[in-house]
């Protein structure tokens, strides 16, 4: 079983092992890889010259599962057999996409529930990463027979904007298909590495990729600096691409060969050849003026100024993107140092000129826009692979890091998925009237009882002078550094006393122990929030009970025998509701002390206004 590096810059990967970059898309995927000989990143191409694998899935008579080209041809045919855009449905159940359900011309299945979603085929039922699953490993089949070698590791691309259950898809997917994912990487940081950005390590840069495909748009507002991308902010559309482009050109010429949208839908075959004859024309007007075609004996013709006077809206749309991307991440466009382009889509002339107007430089183009993603994947691969041993590597770290607070509650200061190098710093005090030392204990984990994670280290800050509870200032500071060592500091404000302790926070952990870490989170996370708010109540009943007995003990004089009667009687209820009882019980039994003693305080504080005020003269 392999263990999860801890120290990536040297982790546990042989030198020279091929690991491969896969763009897992919406419409298509491929594979790169460091060409051993150039070193340079090249896709895998078929003896044809096809690289693109299209992300379709057929499933025919008896079990039979098709990948790639030979799916795509039952998209017309067998629609509710052939399974595309899959990617649009990973870590999302169906109230996430029910708004978009009609898109989808196979079965999603409506359980009206969070769970996640499930594709009926004739009989049975997959989930998105089975069908992911079905594509990566017609990816890693493909790329065995052209390397000739065994491929087992992957690092797979995925949007700036996925979430975590996504990303986890994305991940089991692969284990699925029997790779083993190195990293999972955003398709934004894999374009700009592609064009050899990020790989200097004093370099500080921000980037704008602009993603354009077949379906859909991002753009993403990336900053490097020493070698760690950040994502500052990502805008698009889901529902925006090339085909829009096609759809558009349709509607153009159908309207001018007097057809209507219903009609056409009614013959399904004109229809199709009406959008393929389109996305010729759309293409070939990349690079030439003019385009004349036919469908069924009629011709059909489309200038270049046409198309873009057709397509200027859509391409408007992205524009808008970008300034809320920009304003999203509090920039200018004067900010913007770089400018990618991503997607099949962005090799239109007027997409070009008008994201390069807008942020007023030129655009990079130069590397092919279908296959930039996976380019990237693959620098990213070799890297991981220990074959450029200058590149600062970029990890996050996969549970999040923090320490144990009263009750034995899990306070989190590095959140899992953080970016490494990652830095966070908090304050505690002490709970106790001259406490002198204070435990610090780090745990690993999601859950909310540290009883429930993984404790890595503990240690004592010793020497705290003397101070009244709640007085002293604590400062606790985690820093993982790029190699994953977790360094803990605690150091008290006042006094300057300070202990740190060195963690490698991952060290052997599994795969399967992470994932399980994580599977119990999401298992238990009701109960968790159950038993959080017990404790936090519990906490809040002991200090007050404790305070209420220290100001006793203090004041005894400022209060009646029946009131100390009173109060301890309610203490001794609220102490055994400590033991006993529920967080709304314990809750309302802390309520009620207060109450009791609000006037206390206030007769309190009301005594030392009139000695502070005695024989001292108001001014007029
Ligand atoms: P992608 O999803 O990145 O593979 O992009 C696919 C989209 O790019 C489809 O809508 C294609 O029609 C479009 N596309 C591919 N080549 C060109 C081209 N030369 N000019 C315009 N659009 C293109």
């Amino acid at each position: 079983m392999a263990k999860i590096g801890i120290n990536i810059a040297t982790g546990s990967l042989q030198q020279n092992e091929m690991i491969v970059g896969i763009d897992l898309g919406t419409t298509n995927s491929l594979v790169a890889i460091i060409h051993p000989d150039t070193k340079q990143p090249v896709v895998l191409k078929e003896h044809d010259g096809v690289a693109l694998v299209p992300s379709v899935v057929h499933f025919g008579e008896q079990g039979l599962v098709t990948v790639g080209d030979a799916a795509r041809d039952f998209l017309v045919t067998e629609p509710q057999h052939t399974i595309f855009s899959v990617k649009r449905l990973m870590g999302k159940s169906y109230s996430d996409i029910k708004e978009h359900a009609g898109f989808f011309s196979y079965k999603v299945i409506d359980d009206n529930t969070d769970s996640l979603v499930k594709i009926q085929v004739g009989s049975v039922f997959y989930s998105p990463v089975e069908l992911s699953s079905f594509i990566l490993k017609e990816l890693k089949s493909r790329a065995e027979h052209i390397l000739k070698t065994p491929v087992t590791k992957a690092v797979i691309t995925v949007p700036a904007y996925f979430n975590d259950a996504q990303r986890q898809a994305t991940r089991d997917a692969g284990k699925l298909a029997g790779l083993d994912v190195m990293r999972i990487v955003n398709e934004p940081t894999a374009a700009s590495l592609a064009y050899g950005m990020g790989l200097g390590r004093d370099e500080t840069k921000t980037i704008a990729v602009y993603d354009l495909g077949g379906g859909t748009f991002d753009i993403s507002v990336l900053r490097i600096s020493n070698g760690i991308f950040e994502v500052l902010s990502t805008n698009g559309d889901t529902y925006l691409g090339g085909d829009d482009f096609d759809r558009e050109i349709v509607r153009y010429w159908t309207g001018l060969a007097g057809l209507n949208e219903e009609e056409l839908s009614m013959h399904k075959n004109l229809a199709q050849e009406f959008r393929l004859l389109a996305e010729t024309a759309k293409v070939s007007l990349s690079c030439s003026d003019n385009f004349t075609g036919t469908v069924a004996g009629e011709t059909f013709t489309l200038t270049r100024s046409k198309f873009e006077n057709l397509v200027e809206g859509l391409v408007a749309r992205t524009i808008r993107s970008c300034t809320q991307a920009l304003q999203d991440a509090g920039l200018s466009k004067e900010d913007i140092d770089e400018v990618v382009m991503v997607g099949g889509s962005t090799r239109v002339p007027l997409v070009k000129e008008q994201v390069s107007l807008f942020f007023g430089k030129k655009v990079h183009d130069t590397l092919n826009p279908d296959e930039v993603v996976a380019l990237g994947a693959a620098v990213q691969a070799d890297v991981l692979a220990g074959n450029n041993k200058d590149v600062l590597l970029l990890d996050i770290t996969p549970l999040s890091l923090g320490i144990e607070t009263m009750g034995g509650l899990m306070d989190v200061l590095i959140p899992r998925n953080s970016k490494v190098p990652s830095k966070a710093g908090r304050q505690y005090t002490t709970q106790k009237d001259g406490q002198g030392s204070m435990r610090i204990s780090v745990y690993q984990g999601e859950r909310d009882l540290v009883k429930d994670n993984r404790k890595l280290a503990e240690f004592n800050l010793t020497g705290i002078p003397g101070m009244p509870a709640g007085l002293p200032k604590v400062d606790v500071s985690f820093l993982v550094n790029a190699d994953g060592i977790l360094t803990v500091k605690a150091k008290e404000l006042r006094s300057g006393v300070e202990q740190s302790i060195e963690v490698k926070p991952q060290y052997g952990l599994t795969d399967d122990q992470v994932e399980k870490m994580l599977l119990d989170s999401i298992t238990h996370a009701q109960e968790d929030i159950r038993v959080r708010a017990l404790v936090e109540a519990q906490t809040d009943a002991q200090q007050i009970l404790d305070a209420t007995a220290l100001f006793i003990g203090k004041n005894e004089s400022l209060l009646t025998s029946q009131e100390i009667a009173e109060t301890k009687s309610c203490m001794e209820s609220l102490s055994a509701l400590l033991l006993s009882g529920t967080k709304d019980e314990i809750q309302s039994g802390i309520e009620t002390l207060n109450e009791l003693s609000r006037p206390f305080a206030e007769r309190l504080m009301d005594q030392a206004i009139s000695k502070a005020m005695k024989g001292k003269n108001i001014m007029e």
